[in-house]
């Protein structure tokens, strides 16, 4: 049986430019930061994969870090804010959203625990946040917003450009995670933004690849501390398979990045039409008109969305749910929560994110599937 994958939110398969990048990699085992040939080989190799992504972001190669990961490169941008608390015996304040990712979200709570003030900005129920709820939450010490460019869940974009614009009129710094723009939203210029967080297995490279975009050095703080790695920000031997790999990915992404927009837009327009012909009693979750296009959020009524993605697994389909699994138990999605959706509807939630290689075959292949369990399940 042939599996059909429609979870690119989760990851992406490396792309075959991408693998071969890797592997050829693997040969150059030398250190980037040893001094002899074997050494400066890596090293090139290192910076050519930096100067890329600079290139397509529009910054320069030394405003970017690599890191084991979005998760990292969020982290760090955060305890930057608890160190300066810590070093200056100042307050300290972060704006966020209920919606970031959990590598914000959970760590927020650490960080309040540490004494630094957070407040979080509502989100509608289209998963849509307001500037104006952001700026309400200003307060003479806030030293931080952090609000991601597009929703890993739901796909619905954030108001990136003006929060940044309302961020430096205050002269508060702005990161966004920005995990999945690339291929489905243009992210630069970069202009007002301080931080911006990429991962490289979102955009069919490796995981273990972080990205992390920082205008001035002097406003990070390094959260893992050693060798003299990455200007003094990151300690640890670079990743460099994986870079080099990543560098690939991201190129490959950002060089096609027109042409990935419009098929997603495609492919939704198709999804849609095929689901509203052959499905019914569903809704859409988040904004539609104010979203990524390879990202579709749905609710099933009267079929628990974890049921209907292990129905759609035993017929060969990935898809993700809308709840989060941790330590065995099911948790209903924070972000669904915090768009005030009920109960019965974020239990029902079920997520299809497509990939470039996705087809308009393969959708209805997987509508045709759908519409039976959703049958069968009611
Ligand atoms: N931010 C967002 C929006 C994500 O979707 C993810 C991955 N699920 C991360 C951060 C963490 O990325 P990584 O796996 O590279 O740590």
């Amino acid at each position: 049986m042939k599996r059909l994958y429609l979870d690119y939110n989760a990851t992406t398969p490396l792309l075959p430019d991408v693998e071969k990048a890797f592997k050829k990699s693997c040969k150059q085992f030398g250190n980037p930061s040893s001094l002899h040939a074997h050494g400066r080989e890596a090293k090139e190799a290192l910076e050519t994969a930096r100067e890329t992504i600079a290139s397509h972001l529009g910054c320069g190669p030394h405003q970017l870090l690599f890191t084991s990961g979005a998760t990292e490169a969020n982290n760090m941008v955060l305890h930057s804010i608890l160190w300066k608390k810590l070093t200056t015996h100042t307050p300290g304040h972060i704006i966020t959203t209920p919606a970031e990712h959990s590598s914000i979200a959970k760590l927020c709570p650490k960080l309040k625990a540490y004494g630094i003030d957070i407040d979080t900005a509502p989100v509608n129920s289209q998963g849509e946040l307001d500037p104006a709820d952001i700026k309400a939450l200003i307060k003479p010490h806030t030293q931080l917003i952090t609000v991601m460019t597009a929703n890993n869940e739901t796909g619905v974009k954030s108001p990136i450009s003006e929060i940044a614009r309302l961020a430096k009129d205050h002269n508060i710094l702005f990161h966004t995670d920005a995990v999945h723009a690339p291929g489905k939203i243009n992210i630069s210029p970069l202009d007002d933004i301080d931080f911006l967080t990429l991962s490289a297995h979102k955009c069919y490279g490796p995981k273990g690849v972080g990205v992390l975009y920082v205008k001035n050095d002097t406003t990070l703080n390094p959260f893992i501390i050693g060798g003299s790695h990455e200007r003094k920000l990151r300690a640890g031997t670079e990743n460099m398979h994986g870079i080099c790999a990543a560098g690939i990915a991201f190129d490959w992404v950002f060089t096609h990045q027109s042409q990935l927009i419009a098929h997603f837009e495609d492919l939704h327009t198709h999804f849609l039409t095929q689901l509203d012909a052959h499905c019914d009693g569903f809704s859409l979750n988040g904004a539609p008109n104010n979203k990524i296009h390879n990202t579709i959020n749905l609710s099933f009524e009267g079929c628990n969305g974890h049921s209907l993605a292990i129905n759609l697994d035993l017929a060969g389909i990935s898809v993700s749910t809308g709840s989060a699994c941790s330590v065995g138990a099911i948790q209903p999605s924070h972000v669904l929560r915090a768009m005030g959706l009920s109960d019965e509807r974020t239990k029902e939630a079920i997520r299809i994110s497509f990939g470039y290689s996705t087809t308009t075959q393969e959708l209805d292949y997987f509508v045709s599937v759908l519409a039976k369990i959703v049958k069968q399940m009611r």
